[in-house]
Formats: C-alpha cells, structure tokens, sequence
C-alpha cells in the first residue's frame, strides 16, 4: 500500500499513513463528538467536546501505531526484516520482507499485536481512574474511557481465528506447531479466514436490514475485506508450494524477443511486439546490456501519431536490481514483488546475456498445472488467476461498531 503522508521512522522502520486513514481519523472523531461524548456526558460545550474527539480519534490511531509497532518490533526480534507501517481506512498493515522463520516466531509476531492493544487499553483506563479520582472535567475521563474500550474491542476482534487477522496467524503457528507443515497450516488459515469475512459480511447484512443499523456498512466492508485478503493469501500460498524446488531456469521463458533503446515504437510493433506472443520485452542498449522494460498495454495507450517519434528509451520503464535474477536462483521469492510493466517478473541474465524472462502470466499458468497434477486439489483454486496477488504483506483489520 502506498504511504500518502510519510510519518518518519521508528527503530528504522518506515511509518506512513495511505491518505483513507483521514477517513479513519475524521470517521472516529465524528463519531467521538456527536455520539459517544454527548451520550456519556451532559452539557459539554462544543469547542471542549469537538477538541477531545479530535484528540481522542488522534490517540486512536496512535495506539493503532503502536499494534502494528508491536508486530514489527517482535518480528524485527526473530530475524525477520521490517519494510514498513502503513495506517489506512481499516487499520493498519506491516509489510515484512519475509516469512517467519517457525512456528514460534509466528505465533509471538501475532500476539505481539493484540497484546499491545490491551496494554494500551490498560494505560488509558489508569490514566482515565487517576484523572478522574483528581477531579478533572468528566469528557477527559469519558474520552479516555473510550479509549480503553476502543483497545479492548481492537485487540479482541484482531484474535478472531482466520487469516489476514492476528488470531489467523495465530491459529496458523497452531496448526503448523501440530502437524509440522507451514504450507498446509497456511491454507487453513486462509480458509478459516474466507469464512470468517464471510459470516462479518453477513452479520453487517442483518444489522442493516434487520436493525437498521448504518454500523452494518462497516462490518459488511471489513467482511469483504477479510474474506479477499484471505482468498488471495490462498492463492499467493499455493502458487509459493507450487514453485518450491524449482530454479528460474525452470519457469523462464528462453530466448525472448527483445527490443532497443533507438527503436521507434511504430518500428518495435511493426518488427517485434506483433510478431511475438509476449507481451513483456526487455530492452537492451547500444552495448546489449538491458536498459529496461516495455509492456504493449503501455506503447498501445501511445497515441498513433507519436510512434514513429518515440523510441522504446524514452517509454521504457527502468529495471530495478531486485527483478534481474540468474537461471539457478530459486523461483518462488520471484513471487514477492508486484510485476513490472503489468506482467515481468524477472530478466534472467547469465554472462551478461539476456537468456530469459519470467512472467506473471507463466508462473499462474505453472501453478495452475501444479494443482491440477496434485492429488488433491485445492478446493477453491479456480480463483487463482484473477486472485493471485505476488505481494507478501500481513494486512490488520481493526474497526467495528
Ligand atoms: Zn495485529
């Protein structure tokens, strides 16, 4: 998820809110000052009661930093590096550049979470005892109240057992304490996650038409939410299986027509791009050494008149170090990144030669032959194509009404 509004670093780790988190902030303050605060106590003139909602939606989220901060600081802990925090509409996700290491280490990341949610819990329902026992105005106690009780809803419905939530990876460290396999634990936790969004959407459905609650919207949003988030860590699961055991090699397409800098576009369509069956090309340089990347969704949105006067240099896209890998790397870490260009995965390069590509397309294609070859098959795998998401990240889900 892209971070709007950088918010700096703590202990190296990137935190950064996506701009929906405004939503957050503004929908928990609204709901802080017209409803909650009114309701709990009487004859609070507005500027004071408008400040403490805003004050309180703002520690909110703080104390939703300090949720995902435990996770990454306990996975920082186990060996397993942190990318970032990002805050948006629904809480907060820490991308870790890696699996955890064994059943252990994923149960304690998972725990870390909630665990912090109640101790944050814990302080504001002190402080608020303190503030109160010295007389201080009722809405800062009833705001520090709310806090209280928004850390303990935040850490209870995040332990409900299904993937993407803590309390999935908690029931995945179980499983795999148990029965010693990661892969397997994993798909049952997606599972267990698929139907738990399911049974939220549901209850959101009931509480609007049966209660005609608007708070229904909200579950019937995290429902949909959980229920893909699980579906595409399903997929992401099985196509990481599927690919285990496997070098670049293996998965590559040898050979690929390629284009350079100084060709036009109209010349690349005209002599290449619609003679090839990729729709991926490296491009190299006057050297031959690879220069970039181009995608024929991206020359197509080129306006006609301007293909004889661009060249493939000027469109292409740059090649980060990260997608240029060698024929005997392993294949499934091809997986973690987002493809460029809508389909490259990686340029294969021995002896400073292009000898392949690997794209997304031929890995959904590989694993889909994978599952069909298996014994058993996954029972939801016709999803894959469309599902399949090569990112890695651990989402966290945390509103409720
Ligand atoms: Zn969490």
């Amino acid at each position: 998820m892209k971070q709007t509004f950088p918010l700096g670093r703590v202990a190296g780790i990137r935190i950064g809110a996506h701009w929906s988190a405004l939503i957050m902030v503004l929908l928990f303050g609204w709901v802080l000052g017209d409803q909650v605060l009114p309701s709990m106590v009487a004859h609070v003139p507005a500027t004071a009661r408008w400040t403490a909602a805003i004050v309180g939606a703002l520690a909110l989220a703080a104390a939703l930093l300090a949720h995902e901060l435990a996770h990454a600081l306990t996975a920082r802990h186990y060996g397993v590096p942190v990318r970032s925090i990002t805050l948006w509409a629904l809480g907060g996700v820490s991308e870790l550049g890696d699996e955890p290491p064994s059943a252990r280490s994923d149960f304690w990341i998972a725990v870390a979470g909630p665990a912090a949610s109640f101790g944050a819990a814990a302080l504001f329902g002190g402080v608020a005892a303190a503030v109160h026992a010295a007389g201080w105005p009722a809405v800062a106690v009833a705001e520090l109240g709310w806090l209280a009780a928004m850390n303990v809803l935040l850490g209870l419905f995040n332990l409900l057992p299904g993937a993407p939530l803590d309390g999935g990876r908690v029931l995945r460290a179980a499983l795999w304490w148990r029965c010693g396999n990661r892969a397997r634990a994993a798909q049952s936790a997606a599972e267990a996650g698929r139907i738990l969004g399911m049974v939220l959407a549901a209850a959101g459905v009931a509480e609007v038409l049966l209660w005609r609650e608007a708070g229904g919207l909200w579950l019937i949003l995290i429902g949909v939410f959980v229920a893909n988030a699980a579906s595409a860590e399903g997929a992401a699961e099985r196509a990481s299986t599927a690919l285990a055991g496997r070098r670049v090699r293996d998965v590559m397409k040898p050979d690929p027509e390629i284009g350079a800098t100084w060709m036009t576009v109209g010349e690349f369509f005209q002599h290449v791009a619609l003679r090839s069956d990729q729709d991926v090309f490296p491009v190299v340089d006057a050297e031959m050494s690879l220069a970039g990347v181009v995608g024929v969704g991206g020359l197509g949105r080129i306006p006609r008149d301007r293909w004889p006067r661009t060249t493939l240099g000027q469109t292409m896209a740059r090649v980060p170090p990260a997608y240029v890998a060698a024929p005997d790397d392993p294949a499934a870490p091809l997986l973690r990144h987002p493809p460029l260009a809508a389909d490259l995965l990686a340029v294969v390069i021995e002896d400073r030669r292009i000898v392949g590509i690997v794209t997304r397309a031929r890995l959904v294609r590989i694993v889909e032959r994978e599952r069909l070859r298996a014994p058993a098959p996954a029972r939801d795998g016709s999803a894959l194509a469309a599902d399949w998401n090569p990112r890695r990240s651990e989402a966290r889900v945390s509103r409720h009404e």
